[in-house]
C-alpha cells in the first residue's frame, strides 16, 4: 500500500550539461568561428551554448541547426 510513497524521496534532479555542450561546442568553435556579418571581417562572433553574438554590435546567431 504504502510502497509508492516511499518512492517520494527520489527527486530527479535535472542537470545542466555544460560540459557536453563544451565539448561539442569547442570543435565547432575551432572550425568554425563566425565574423560577425554586420562589422565585418575582423570582429568575432562570441560563442554560446546555443548561439553567437556580437560584442560590439549586439547581433546575435542561432548556431541550432534547424532541420
Ligand atoms: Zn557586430
Amino acid at each position: 500500500m504504502a510502497e509508492k510513497a516511499k518512492k517520494s524521496g527520489e527527486k530527479k534532479k535535472v542537470k545542466t550539461y555544460k560540459y557536453k555542450y563544451y565539448e561539442i561546442g569547442d570543435e565547432k568553435l575551432k572550425r568554425s568561428r563566425k565574423f560577425c556579418p554586420k562589422c565585418g571581417a575582423g570582429v568575432f562572433m562570441a560563442q554560446h551554448k546555443d548561439r553567437l553574438s556580437c560584442g560590439k554590435c549586439g547581433y546575435s546567431e542561432s548556431t541550432i541547426v534547424k532541420k
